[in-house]
């Protein structure tokens, strides 16, 4: 497949990072969709004063800007080879809607990250518009941290993964997709055997909504001083690294009971937590000897607090609105939980820590551990996409 044209959707951190770094290595054109019209203008304004946004590595730097920047879907869509949905998941449904029926025949359509059940959702798009012609691939997470520094102009990149995992539905041509993407990014991506892993595989689900649950468990309505806002990854202690342990134990345990009852289903690339932090992030930990050290001694995560309000008197509130949680719990957590009950399967770290933090979140998505809860439509869940039995995810 000779890539010609991609179309980036959105204009967040990780589109600040993907466009300098595409331009690197990819020379074809670049073409950028957003759905938000401060974000549209400001990029225009880049645009039109010539400029390039500067991507800020450590010491390096290097530059890039998009061909053409549209909020109509099919501009921003016409010749595209891939589109890329550098998203929080919350914006992945109605973002494919808008892009779907001017996607090119036998288009791509990625996730970066997916986080869960991002095929649930996005297949049953494609069948409403009659586009299955469209391949889907998801990644299992964004290969870097980064943060906007000056908006369509500045971002920083924090830190890079060492390898990140990718799935392609249908699986045809996963190779070629991975290598494409390796050699654009800069970075090892992974094949990935099948969909269900990246759900699995969703870190961001143990570590976001595992973290939150540590340092604000008991602190919920404590007002912070701004010097007393702590470290997020950074803030992981021996009891918040136990936390994340057990709910990656959960997850593990769900994988085990799959792999029993489907023998040919490979789910080895779903790795535990530590596995994981260890396997992406080789060159940036100092020490690896236990969860909480490859926390604290990672420098990809160096500088992140966790997100807080500013309320009225000056003080600091936990931001439970943050995506932390309303991606990592409707996108993730709930999702890995519905896996489980078709698997039959107890999740009980994962269940208090849903309860819990969805009491803050002002959500309900549980009822006695049953899906019943009010919000539980708003969960990329199976379930809501009319699969409700593990054999119809295993045929995936
Ligand atoms: P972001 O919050 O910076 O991006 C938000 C952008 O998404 C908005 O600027 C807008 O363009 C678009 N958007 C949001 N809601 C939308 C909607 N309803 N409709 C259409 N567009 C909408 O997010 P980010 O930091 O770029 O992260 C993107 C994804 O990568 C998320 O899933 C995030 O969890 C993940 N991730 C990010 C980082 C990081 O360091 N930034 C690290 C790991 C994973």
């Amino acid at each position: 497949m000779n890539i010609k044209t991609i179309t980036i959707c959105g204009g967040g951190n990780a589109t600040h990072a993907i466009i300098p770094i595409l331009r690197k290595h990819f020379h074809g054109s670049i073409r950028l969709f957003l759905s938000f019209k401060n974000e549209l203008d400001q990029f225009n304004h880049l645009m039109t004063s010539n400029r390039d946004i500067k991507a800020i590595y450590g010491s390096e730097t290097f530059f890039g800007s998009p061909d053409i920047v549209s909020d109509n879907p099919e501009e921003a869509c016409l010749y595209s080879d891939l589109i890329l949905l550098p998203l929080p998941a919350f914006a992945h449904e109605s973002v494919l809607k808008k892009i779907t029926p001017f996607v090119i025949e036998n288009g791509i359509i990625g996730a970066i990250p997916a986080r869960g059940g991002f095929e649930f959702s996005s297949l049953s798009i494609l069948k409403e518009n009659e586009r299955e012609d469209i391949a889907i691939f998801g990644m299992q997470t964004l290969p870097w941290a980064c943060r906007i520094k000056e908006y369509a102009r500045q971002v920083e990149i924090l830190g890079e993964k060492k390898s990140v995992g990718l799935s392609l539905f249908p699986h045809e041509g996963i190779s070629h997709i991975s290598e494409t993407l390796s050699n654009y990014f800069s970075v090892n991506i992974e094949p990935l055997p099948n969909m269900l892993t990246l759900s699995l595989a969703n870190i961001g689900q143990i570590v976001h909504p595992g973290i939150m649950y540590g340092l604000f468990k008991g602190n919920e309505h404590r007002k912070y001083e701004k010097e007393e806002i702590p470290l997020f990854y950074h803030g992981v202690t021996g009891d918040i690294a136990e936390i994340l342990e057990q709910m990656s134990n959960d997850i593990l345990t769900i994988t085990r009971e799959i792999q029993k009852r489907f023998k040919k289903v490979d789910l080895t690339k779903v790795l535990g937590l530590k596995d994981w932090l260890i396997l992406s992030y080789k060159n940036s930990i100092e020490d690896s000897r236990t969860l909480e050290t490859s926390f604290l001694t990672n420098n990809a995560y160096r500088g992140l607090f966790a997100p807080m309000k500013k309320l009225d008197n000056g003080y600091y509130s936990p931001d439970f609105k943050s995506r932390y949680l309303t991606e990592d719990v409707p996108f993730g957590l709930i999702v890995t939980k519905a896996i489980a009950m078709l698997a039959q399967v107890d999740t009980p770290t994962i269940d208090e820590v849903i309860k819990t933090v969805s009491g803050w979140m002002e959500k309900e998505y549980l009822v006695n551990g049953d899906l019943k809860g009010r919000d539980i439509s708003e969960a990329r869940i199976p379930q809501n996409y009319s699969f409700n039995k593990l054999e119809q995810i295993i045929k995936l």
